[in-house]
């Protein structure tokens, strides 16, 4: 059966959610998984690896206790407990930390990379990937002794399967590095993160001003979205650009998309095609973004995205009293 390891994501001390889909996958196609864990949290997520069929948590630890992020030494970390417990493949999230690591792991080991994949056959070594801002879909066949696939977060619907896990501990030596980290400084975020989120609702440039965002982030209150934005609204400094959706931006798959004031470029698309519904509040009833929405709302965003949030707050309370 073939060893496949997860590189398992946390933010604030708490599993990226995003993480069950990425074991979901390689579950279902009948691999031995095992768990990576760097930050020493090991112990503490058993309770929830397991829920999702994996029966093996590897605590990666140095001789000194847990590694501090660095991004050169958790690489080297991962590649020596690919090769102690003789992991082939490796996939993680195509995220922000997933692409500091997955690449110079593949580097390390000298095999394949494909990031944003969509889906994997991981014993075909295919994966699925969009390209050209969306526009087609790629499948990239792999050779060679390992293989590194980095996965669109939410692009896989996870899927439990309870099971017993052990956490086994893994000792590896770190070396002096040249690259030092002096200081991690998290910018403030407001909220849910993006790509993490199930719904997502974003500003353009029609939303005029900074100070407009502020009914997005009460809709996005009612219904626990995260708020995003266009470049447009990020280059004007509405936005900062942790919140900027598309091919400069964050890649997003959400199971709901709403799009304020946005024209749909296909820059933009190319950050938020793969939402499972689109829908979009426009004043122009020939906006581009028509061409790729499942809804399209033919007004002014500053009558509809309030009354969105009184009617969707009026669903919300009822479902809680039921
Ligand atoms: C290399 C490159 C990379 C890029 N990367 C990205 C990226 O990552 N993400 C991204 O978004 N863009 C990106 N862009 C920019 C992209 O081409 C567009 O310029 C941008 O997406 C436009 O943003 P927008 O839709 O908010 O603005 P616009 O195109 O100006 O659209 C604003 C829309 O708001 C509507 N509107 C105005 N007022 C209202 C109102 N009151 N109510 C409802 N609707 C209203 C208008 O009808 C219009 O359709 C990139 C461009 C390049 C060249």
């Amino acid at each position: 059966m073939e060893k496949v390891g997860i590189l398992i994501e946390f933010k604030d001390d708490k599993i990226k959610k995003t993480n069950y889909g990425v074991i979901t996958l390689a579950r279902q196609q009948g691999c031995e998984l095992y768990a990576l864990v760097l930050n020493g949290n090991a112990a503490a997520c058993k309770e929830q690896l397991q829920q999702y069929g994996i029966k093996k948590i590897i605590d990666i630890a140095s001789k000194e206790g847990p590694l501090q992020w660095h991004p050169v030494k958790w690489a080297r970390a991962v590649v020596a407990a690919m090769d102690h417990f003789g992991i082939n493949t490796l996939c993680g999230l195509t995220s922000a930390q997933g692409k500091e690591l997955l690449p110079r792991i593949a580097a390390d080991l000298d095999a394949p990379l494909v990031m944003d994949c969509t889906d994997v056959v991981l014993n075909e070594r295919a994966a699925k990937k969009s390209q050209f801002s969306g526009k087609t879909v790629a499948t990239i066949k792999v050779n060679g002794n390992h293989f590194i696939f980095g996965i669109r977060p939410n692009a896989i619907e996870k899927q439990p399967d309870p099971c017993e896990a052990e956490v086994i501990p893994f000792q590896t030596t770190v070396d002096k590095e040249a690259l030092v980290v002096k200081e991690i400084k998290l910018q403030t975020h407001t909220g849910i993160d993006l790509t993490e989120a199930d719904i997502i609702i974003s500003g353009g440039r029609g939303m005029q001003k900074p100070e407009n965002f502020a009914i997005l982030f009460e809709c996005a209150q009612v219904i626990g979205a995260a708020v995003g934005a266009s470049r447009a609204a990020v280059d004007a400094g509405w936005a900062p650009h942790s919140m900027q959706v598309g091919q400069t931006g964050a890649t997003v798959s959400p199971k709901v998309y709403i799009a304020c004031g946005i024209s749909g470029s296909v820059q933009h698309f190319a950050g938020m095609k793969t939402a499972g519904l689109i829908v979009a509040v426009n004043t122009d009833p020939e906006a581009n973004i028509t061409k790729n929405c499942d809804y399209y709302i033919v007004a002014d965003l500053f009558e509809i995205v309030p009354i969105l949030s009184r009617q969707l707050k009026l669903v919300v309370g009822e479902n809680q009293l039921t």
